[in-house]
Order: C-alpha cells, then structure tokens, then sequence
C-alpha cells in the first residue's frame, strides 16, 4: 500500500500487490470490499462517511492501520521529517540517514518492523534476540552522554521501548496477543468460549497446586505446565499460519489459564522454601 488519499466522500487506498489486497478487509469493520483481487488496483471506501469530521476520522484510522501494516520500507517513507535536518530518511527507524541525528521514539511503531522480522507468529528467539542487541547498541545512552539533550532523552526513550517490543516478541503468549492487536482483533473479555472439560482441568491443577505438599510435587505439576504450553505454543503457530484468529484467541486463552497455575505453582515453591 503506497498512499491514501482522502476526499469528504471517498478514501483512496493504492495497493501494490495482492497482499495488500488481501490484507484489507481486516483493515477496519468499514471497509467495503465486494470484489477485491490480486487485481485491483484501487478501493474506495464510502461507507459511514457522512461529514468532513467522518472522513477526517476514517482518514486518521485508515492511515494509522497503514503505517502497522506497510513494510519497513515504506513506513520509513510515512515517518515524520527529522527533527533536525527535516529530511526523512531513517536507519532502523531511529537515526536520520542524513544528519545521524537519533529521533524522537516512535510508541506506534511496529515491533516486528523495529527489528525488521516478517510479521509473523513463528520467529527464530536467537534472531530476535540478535537483533534486539543490535539495537540496544545503536541507542546506548552512553553513546549520547555528549551529544544534545533531546539525543539524551530520545535514547533512553527508545532504550524503553526496545526493552518492551522485544518483551511483547519474546513470550509467544504476548507475541500472539500483540499479532491479534495488529489485525485490529480483541481478545475475548470472558471465558465463555472455553469447553466446560478445560475449565474443569484448571480447576483440578488449582486443587492440586493447593494440596502439594512438597516442592517434587510441585515440579511436577509444573513439568505438565510447560509440556502442555510448549504443545499450544505449536497449535498457536499453527492457528496463525491459517489466519484462524478466532481459534488463535481460544488457545491464547488457555495459554493464559496454564501461566495462572504456573504463577500458583510458583508462589507456592517459594512459600515452601521460604518456610
Ligand atoms: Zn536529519
């Protein structure tokens, strides 16, 4: 997607390939799309667009979920002038190509472009954790000790953020929770999508995590935990690959069941030993 163009009644994407195409239906509930093709090369979107506050705010979304979905090369494109020269060239979306100068911290920037990863579910940790070095290198604060105070400010805010994009990236929990966020997917606010039988389950481990009396029996529940989360770290993959975000949810959600025994587990261990 190269660029949108707005007017009051119609918003303009360019699409450059069939992704894109493919793409844009999850870009937002708004969008109207009877026929889109690898072909196509245009789409307008006119529902919901009423006023000019409509479309200045359709305009904001559509350009927003752009900037999360375009590759790296493009979004560098869609990033703000630098702050000192005003050109617009970036070196992994922090140093201006033209001056060096490192920019203000971008807070919508997308992780796996951040660490120029494919945006994907499935990714070599090895990789990531390479790279995510690479980064904290290039925005060392020591590196900036000397230079102006804004360089000071933004290399500690970029330090932050790198921290918390390779965090989100690391645990598959919070990985798949931030790919469902990116497609502008929610995760479920109750559990009535769980089988009565899992429930179940976690009830009987809280039982069981309660009844242990010993830290062996502890590891050993906590042994079953992380077998069964490293059997649904696989189906999550999986569930990414066939772009089934319902079914991701679900096993998210369980995901999310099995840490909150592990936390119990956990918090008993450490009873045990501290007494
Ligand atoms: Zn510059």
């Amino acid at each position: 997607m190269r660029r949108f163009a707005g007017s009051l009644h119609t918003i303009r994407l360019q699409l450059s390939n069939s992704d894109d195409c493919a793409r844009l239906p999850s870009l937002a509930n708004f969008c109207l799309l009877p026929n889109v093709t690898g072909e196509i090369k245009h789409v307008k979107i006119t529902s919901a667009i009423k006023t000019k506050a409509d479309a200045g705010t359709l305009r904001q979304v559509v350009a927003q979920q752009i900037r999360k979905y375009a590759p790296p090369s493009e979004t560098t494109t869609a990033e703000s002038a630098c702050w000192n020269c005003t050109r617009n060239g970036r070196k992994n979306h922090l140093i201006c190509t033209s001056c060096g100068y490192l920019q203000d911290v971008n807070e919508e920037v997308n992780y796996f472009e951040l660490f120029n990863l494919p945006s994907s579910f499935s990714l070599e940790q090895q990789e990531l954790t390479r790279r995510f070095r690479q980064l904290q290198t290039l925005v060392h604060p020591d590196k900036f000790s000397n230079k102006t105070t804004r360089e000071q400010k933004n290399s500690a805010d970029w330090s932050a953020l790198i921290n918390k994009a390779y965090k989100t990236l690391s645990a598959p929990i919070e990985r798949g929770q931030y790919i469902l966020k990116l497609q502008g997917q929610q995760m479920p606010q109750d559990n009535s999508a769980l089988d009565k039988a899992f429930l179940m389950d976690m009830m009987e481990r809280n039982e069981q995590v309660e009844e242990a009396n010993t830290s062996k029996d502890l590891e050993l529940l906590n042994d079953a935990v992380v077998q069964e989360l490293n059997a649904s770290t696989i189906e999550l993959n999986k569930k990414f690959e066939l772009k089934a975000l319902e079914e991701a949810k679900n096993v998210l959600v369980k995901m999310k069941y099995l840490l909150s025994v592990q936390k119990s587990i956990k918090s008993k261990l450490q009873t045990l030993m501290g007494g």
